[in-house]
Formats: C-alpha cells, structure tokens, sequence
C-alpha cells in the first residue's frame, strides 16, 4: 500500500484497503481462491523480470466508451477487494482495443471513480494498463496463429460469413478460404496491416469448429480492419483485435490468475481457453494460465444501468447532465451525496452470486443511511417554511441556543444558533383545525421549540384567500431547553426551526428515484414511460446560519428530513446549494 502524502487520494483510502470485516462478503469466488490457494496453483510465478508475484492477480477492465455506473462499482469493489483480503494486485486496464467508440474523456473519470472509490491498483505492484499498449503483441501472436495452421484470413463477404456461421440448430458451413494455405493467409494479414484494403474487406479468424454447439467457437474472427483514430496509438493501425481475441491476452500478459467478468461471458470462455492454450504451446504464455469466472451482473430496481439508455437520458436532456444527481453513474450518486464507504457496504451486503437477480434500491439507500447516520453532522433546515411569531419575545433581542453536533457523539461538540422573535418553521407544524393525533401547534397547544423555548399557539394571520401568512405564540422565558425549569413543562410536540433573520436562504434540490417503476426497462418496456415526475424539485429553503460554511460535499443530516449534501458543482462560498442524498426512512417499502 501506498502512503503517500501527495498522492491526493482520497482519505478514505485506508478503509477501502483494510481487510473487509464483513463475514457475509465471503463468495464462490473467494471459496475457488482459497482452494487454488490451497494447491499452491499459483505460487512460485515469477514475472518477466523474475520478481515473485503475487499469488492472486485481478484487474477492472472497463472499455473507455462511457461513464461508470453502480454496477461497475460492484465490479471494481470485487475485483479490488479480492486482491486487498488476499495480498495480491489488481491492474485498472483499459480495454481501449476498438478505436471507434473510445474517447479520453472516459478514462480520465473513469481513473477519477476508481480513485474515488478508495481503490489504489499500486497496492502490491498494480499498474494503471492500456490494452493498447499490447497492440505488437496481440499482432505477433495472431501472425503465429496462422503461421502454426489455427488461424487463417477469411475474405467472404460479411453477408457469406453470417450465413455459414449456421445458428443453434444447424452447424456452420466452413468458409472456402479456411484451407487457403498459412503463407497466403499470413500475406493478406501482412497486407491489412499495411493498409491495402478496405475495412470487411478480409478478416482473421481462428481455426476451431464450425460445427460447434457453441456459436463462439465457430471459427470467431480475432482481427478486423478498422481504418480509424486511435485515442491513444493514433493512426498507426488499421487492424485491431476482436474483444474475445484480446481479452485472454490481455489477462496473461498482465499475469492475471483469476478474470472476473459477468455472466454473459460464460460462452465465450472456451474460446479464452483455447486461445490461451494454442499461444502457451506457442510459447508466448508460460502454465498456469489466467482462468475466467462469471459472476452475475448487478442489476438494481428503479434504475437503468446500459450505457445506451443512459446517454439517451443526457442527450434528451431528461437528466442534467452524467454526474446528475439521481443518474447511477458513479459521478452522480457522488454528487447526490453517496460516500466510497456506503457503496463498499453495499457491494459487501449485496455479495457475489452466480444467478442473476435483481437488488432493491432501498439496499443502496440503506447503505447510505448506515454510514451517514455515524458520520453526519446535525442540522437544522426548515424546508417549507412559515413564519411563527414569538409576541412575547423582545424586538431586536436573541438569545443563544445550542444543539450537538452529533447525538451520540458528544465528543463532537456543539453548534450554536440564536432565537429571536421571528422564526421559520415547517408548514405542516401548524393546523388552525388539528386532527386527532396531531400535537404540533394549533390555538390552545403548548409544543417545545427544539433546543429553545416552549411556546404556546395563540392563533395565525390569514391573508384575504384565507391562506396562512404567520402562525403567533408566545413563549415561557424559564423554559429554555439545557435549564432547570425545561423539566416543568410537559409537551408533545417538538418542532424545529430557525431564527428568520439569521437563517441561510439557501437552494435545495429535492431529489428522489428518477423512476418509479421498479423495472424501468424490462421487457422491452420504454423506460422513458418509467419515469418520477417527482424526481427532482428545487425549493427555497431556510438552514441553520452555521451551514454558510458548508463546503462542496459537505453531507449533513437535516433533522426531521434526511441526508443532504452540498452540491460539488454548484456550490459557491458562503453560499451552498444541497441536494438531498435520502431520506431518513424509506418510503418507497410500501
Ligand atoms: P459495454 O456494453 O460497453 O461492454 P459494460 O457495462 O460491460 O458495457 P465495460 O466497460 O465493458 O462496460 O465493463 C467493465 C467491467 O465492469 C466488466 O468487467 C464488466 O463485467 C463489469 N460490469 C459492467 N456492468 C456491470 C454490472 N451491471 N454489474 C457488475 N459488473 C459489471
Ligand atoms: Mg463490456
């Protein structure tokens, strides 16, 4: 592990790298590790310099093609938590091997979200890898494909190709150009490379079966021509490797032992397998040879996570940009307040199965919950506010009031907030006509007002509708919470507040579930029909004047209300913006 100081990691590094305590975490994976541990499959590798390795090597794999979603987070929490708990490394690799769709802009936040996460690839000897850089390698070893008679240039048309690839019933009929001998083959490749034709015009592929039950191991094409710019190699290739051909490479080069991916890759694993083989015959690769395991994909309740329909939302502008605050990318759940260590509790509570199955926001929610419950400092927010008038209370006068940091923290400390004769409260602390049960103020009732005084409703204005424009009382001086006389009064009713001429006008962001419902785009419903109306509300509200000083990502709990944080793009000093990260109980259960 690295210390240092410089490094600008997040402080929350430590925590992601000590080992996790959470019993339930243990998985199939962790149980195919001990066991491999256990025969010593990989002890004793040494690296290309000679160097010991580790005896679990991982690696996140994202294509830099867009931006991560939660369910990336369960995969790098996997991927790096595996090779934290067992001393080993995890490379963060760029799949960057299909030039077309991949841009800078998605490696530099993809990096960004790794690192945000708490999940440092140094550990152990990691390394931050481009599949590009491989690009000779991959090249040699399909040269040695054909050369050794398992790979050979098929020049059908696309058309041809798809139709003699068969389907589930039929086998595939072989190509005309399979036998075409291994010079010919290995010229044309020479020649693609070169830029003689056009892209389809030929492709590689390898040589395996085509009367495979499995489609993936009909002779699947491991090289195309693709004449476009690289993000990272430029123009210096017009063949590029398929993602099933490059993928195992990838992986031994690196010296992986254990290639997690998810389950619909579980197909395509023979051809790893076979891939990895002919090359370790090769020489190319020395045995024990990295292995593929499948696990199942996250998929969550009330959110989509395909790259496609979340660009749909930006680019209809349905949401307000990739880091929206109710989009599951991990720059909007960090933006609408979310902490490295709630999602790590997540990934840990929802563990690591080999089925598919759905997992209910409310997980994550309460995830969230759980860590900011501890963490949170208090405040007060009147979020629909009214005015409440102290008759009573001299003109001009305050007196200071106080209130913990944190309940159960009194380490923490105190904050403090005057009271004076006008005040905001929350709208539905005040009904002229109460029902049963409702012990806020009406005319005739006594309620505390948290950490001050106790007051006692006398009645309210209403303007010429018959609105409600302030609500009056007036209050007991001996009554003040923290004093000897607070325990002569008895009430029911504690209501929070803040002093109206020293309260922080400040814009919240209300925002809920961007869909209500659970499977916004299951079945091939439009998710787009899907959605909250409700998601989003911007209101005016009143805090606590200590919350001038919140800075961006700053994460409270509102008392009576939830979790807010202050926005980390719109908040300017002295002036915060909060969002509303959740709410204190879940009311979507029911
Ligand atoms: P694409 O359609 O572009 O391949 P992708 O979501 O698979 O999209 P990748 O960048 O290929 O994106 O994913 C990187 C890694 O994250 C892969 O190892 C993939 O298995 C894993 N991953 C992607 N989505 C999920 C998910 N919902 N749950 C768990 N892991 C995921
Ligand atoms: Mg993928």
């Amino acid at each position: 592990m690295s210390n240092d100081p410089k490094s600008g990691k997040p402080d929350t590094k430590a925590d992601a790298n000590a080992p996790s305590p959470n019993p339930a975490s243990s998985n199939f994976l962790r149980g195919i590790i001990d066991s491999d541990l256990a025969s010593g499959k990989h002890t004793q590798r040494k690296d290309q310099s000679g160097q010991p390795l580790p005896t679990v090597i991982t690696r996140f794999p994202p294509e830099p093609n867009g931006y991560l979603h939660i369910g990336h987070a369960k995969s790098i929490c996997l991927n790096f938590g595996l090779a934290r708990d067992y001393a080993g490394r995890c490379n963060l690799r760029f799949d960057d091997t299909n030039p077309t769709k991949e841009e800078q802009e998605y490696v530099d936040t993809i990096i960004d979200s790794v690192q945000w996460l708490g999940f440092d690839w140094q550990d152990q000897g990691g390394e931050l890898r481009f599949a590009s850089d491989y690009f000779d390698q991959f090249y040699a070893m399909a040269e040695y494909l054909i050369t050794a008679g398992h790979a050979y240039v098929d020049s059908q048309s696309a058309d041809d190709m798809a139709k003699n690839r068969g389907n589930f019933s039929e086998p595939g009929k072989n190509s005309p150009f399979r036998d075409r001998p291994a010079e010919e083959s290995l010229d044309l490749f020479r020649r693609m490379k070169a830029g003689e034709f056009k892209d389809g015009e030929h492709i590689v592929r390898a040589k395996i079966d085509m009367a495979s039950p499995n489609m993936n191991m009909r002779d699947p094409a491991i090289y195309r021509i693709r004449h476009a710019h690289h993000h990272r190699t430029g123009d210096k290739w017009c063949v590029y490797p398929m993602y099933d051909f490059a993928h195992p490479l990838e992986d031994a080069i690196e010296n992986v032992t254990h290639s997690i991916c998810t389950l619909e890759f579980q197909d395509h694993r023979p051809f790893y397998d076979w891939v990895l083989e002919r090359l370790a015959e090769g020489g190319f690769f020395t045995k024990p040879l990295p292995n593929q395991y499948e696990f199942a994909r996250l998929n969550l309740t009330y959110a989509i996570t395909s790259k496609r329909k979340l660009l749909q939302l930006v680019e209809e502008n349905i949401v307000d940009g990739w880091d929206d605050p109710r989009m599951p990318t991990i720059v909007g759940i960090r933006r609408r307040g979310y902490t490295p260590e709630a999602i790590q509790l997540f990934a840990d509570r929802i563990g690591v199965a080999k089925a598919d199955s759905w997992i209910d926001m409310s997980i994550l929610e309460g995830a969230l919950r759980d860590d900011l419950d501890e963490k949170a400092p208090r405040a007060i927010a009147v979020l629909r506010p009214l005015k409440l008038i102290i008759d009573n209370f001299p003109e001009g006068e305050t007196v200071e009031c106080s209130a913990p940091v944190h309940p159960h923290h009194p380490e923490r400390g105190v904050r403090t907030f005057p009271i004076s004769k006008e005040l905001w409260i929350e709208q539905e602390d005040y009904m002229e006509v109460p029902s049963k049960g409702y012990f806020r103020l009406f005319p005739g009732n006594k309620v505390r007002l948290r950490y001050g005084y106790v007051v006692e409703c006398t009645g309210a204005d209403k303007d010429a509708d018959g609105n409600i424009t302030a609500v009056h009382c007036t209050y007991f001086p001996d009554s003040k919470s923290g004093t000897e006389g607070a325990n002569n009064y008895k009430v029911k009713g504690n209501l929070h507040w803040v002093s109206a001429a020293h309260a922080l006008e400040a814009e919240v962001r209300m925002y809920d579930r961007l869909f209500s419902d659970p499977h916004p785009d299951a079945g091939g419903k439009d998710f787009k029909q899907a959605l909250n109306p409700n998601s989003k509300e911007v209101i005016t509200a009143y805090l606590e004047q200590g919350m001038s000083s919140a800075k961006p990502d700053d994460k409270f709990q509102f008392e009576r209300h939830g979790y807010f944080v202050a926005d980390r793009v719109d908040s300017k000093d002295g002036k915060p913006v909060f969002n509303r990260a959740v709410t204190l109980k879940d009311g979507w259960g029911k």
